[in-house]
């Protein structure tokens, strides 16, 4: 049995949920407490009362306990990988990548304590100079996604430490293994107490009190746009006053081939970017937009390429594709597939489950490729969030352009040319957050900013030093000596 952690003590829950293998649904990786409203209002109190301590540690402290956690991920890499792709599904070379890249958020922020920037101006009144400082914003309610249950609780929970902030943190109900194993890394980093909690969950139990307890200061939520929608009316909402908040969302991320794209180039990142990770990335590339003149030529490799995308268990050797994370989000990609079959897509590759692989009952979906798909189709225009990709054809590279922003998402988008003339303009008028050139659109560097616009983003950027402007506040003194 896995407890919570509040308040530097493992406790038991309301009741527990058991955590399942989706690459073989007979194995159980274990029972995890569910916290109660009550436990999650004390996890604040806790966080709150910590507060002020964790402040007073000296940017030193706080860098060595973070590069310490850092360090301890890196170490630990292959059981935590093991642990992810159990748990999630993900396929082990890329949980691996995930694990490497948590451990190196917490290293970059260990040397973010110690670099925390100011600014002195001087002052348009004689004899007064201006001084901007930056402090941290207090207890953060931290509400991540199961897709990356390492990386993206990460990347918020280092920063908020490392900027002086204290945490209360809700992994993702799929996923409570992996935000497990992390806390308990971070238990023994030798943090003030309460300084970190966890609270794992049914948000329909804990969800109110997450996002409108008093006692919080913001809100770094990472999930679908239909949650982040309430995350903001009740930030917003909230008794007593106006919690701050960002939200990372979905997205349906274009990847364009232009004419002189070099093909093998461009079949690489559209099997990776549609289809690693099982399609289960906010970054996915879902809409391959393409060029008349290259479109025959592409399919016919992407189809070439297909085949050797194994599909299997997450942790098996030459798995390149593990299962859907579970029995629901196998129905919605299933029913994607169904509505792009009925508005008139092709379905030339995949899309259907498989039931079991070399005896192991799971929720194994064979990748699905569309061909003959349009912009306004459903599955061209809703997240579909598994290994499902569809290719539009266009004319040429300005109407790839208009399909491409043809989206009320826009995280990610990627080019594929040999232009540097269309490279540049598509830089240029892409409407994302992010873009890629010749370069798969999932696929991120952890020291860089990370987000997008429209509906996939809302506030300020995650990960390297943009982090700053979430979890800091700026204040500004004048000083007359
Ligand atoms: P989700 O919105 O269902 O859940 C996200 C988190 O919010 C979970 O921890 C969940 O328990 C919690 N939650 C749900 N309702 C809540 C409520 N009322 N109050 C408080 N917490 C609540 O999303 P999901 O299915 O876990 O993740 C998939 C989604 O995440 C996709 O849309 C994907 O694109 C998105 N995502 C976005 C990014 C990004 O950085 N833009 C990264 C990864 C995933």
């Amino acid at each position: 049995m896995y407890h919570n952690f509040i308040n530097s003590e493992w406790v038991e829950g309301l009741d527990v949920s058991t955590n399942i293998n989706p690459s073989d649904t007979r194995d159980i990786i274990g029972h995890y407490a569910r916290a109660c409203e009550t436990q999650a209002r004390t996890a604040f109190a806790a966080a709150s009362q910590a507060f002020p301590t964790w402040g007073a540690w000296g940017p030193q402290q706080r860098s060595d306990a973070l590069d310490m956690i850092g360090s301890e991920i890196l170490a630990r890499r292959d059981e935590l990988a093991d642990l992810l792709a159990r748990e999630e599904g993900k396929a082990l070379q890329d949980a691996r990548g995930e694990v490497l890249r948590a451990g190196q958020i917490f290293k970059f922020f260990a040397g973010e304590c110690l670099r925390l920037p100011g600014e002195l101006l001087a002052s348009t009144r004689p004899g007064m100079t201006v001084e901007i400082t930056r402090e941290p914003v207090g207890v953060v309610t931290v509400i991540t996604p199961w897709n990356f249950p390492l990386a993206i609780p990460a990347w918020k929970i280092a920063p908020a430490l490392a900027y002086g902030n204290t945490v209360v943190f809700k992994p993702a109900e799929l996923v409570p293994g992996c935000a497990w194993a992390l806390t308990e890394i971070i238990s023994r980093a030798g943090l003030p107490a309460g300084t970190f909690n966890l609270v794992m969950g049914r948000s329909r139990d804990i969800g109110n009190v997450l996002l409108e307890d008093p006692r919080l200061s913001a809100i770094s939520f990472t999930g679908s746009e239909a949650t982040g929608r309430k995350v903001a009316q009740a930030a917003i909402g909230r008794p007593g006053g106006m919690a701050r908040f960002q939200l990372e969302m979905g997205g349906k991320n274009p990847l364009v081939v232009l004419d002189d794209a070099d093909l093998e180039v461009a079949v690489s990142c559209a099997l990776d970017g549609a289809y690693h990770a099982t399609g289960q990335r906010c970054t996915a590339s879902s809409r391959l937009i393409v060029t008349d003149k290259v479109h025959d030529r592409f399919v016919a490799a992407m189809l070439a390429r297909l085949p050797s995308l194994k599909v299997g268990d997450a942790r098996s050797n030459g798995t390149r594709i593990g299962p859907v994370v579970d029995a629901s989000q196998l129905d919605q990609d299933l029913a994607y597939i169904q509505h792009g079959l009925s508005e008139g897509a092709q379905l030339v590759y995949g899309g259907h489950a498989l039931q079991e692989i070399e005896g192991k009952p799971g929720f194994y979906l064979q990748p699905a490729l569309f061909i003959g798909a349009s912009s306004s189709m459903r599955i061209c225009q809703e997240e579909i969030f598994g290994p499902v990709a569809a290719v539009i054809r266009v004319a040429d590279a300005d109407e790839a352009l208009t399909v491409a922003n043809d989206t009320p998402f826009g995280l990610s988008a990627g080019v594929c040319t040999t232009s540097i003339k269309r490279a540049a303009q598509f830089k240029r008028e892409l409407q994302a957050g992010m873009v890629m050139v010749n370069a798969p659109t999932a696929g991120v560097d952890p020291h860089a900013p990370f987000g997008g616009r429209k509906s996939s983003s809302y506030g300020a950027r995650e990960q390297g030093r943009y982090a700053l402007e979430f979890f800091t506040h700026v204040k500004t003194s004048y000083i007359n000596p």
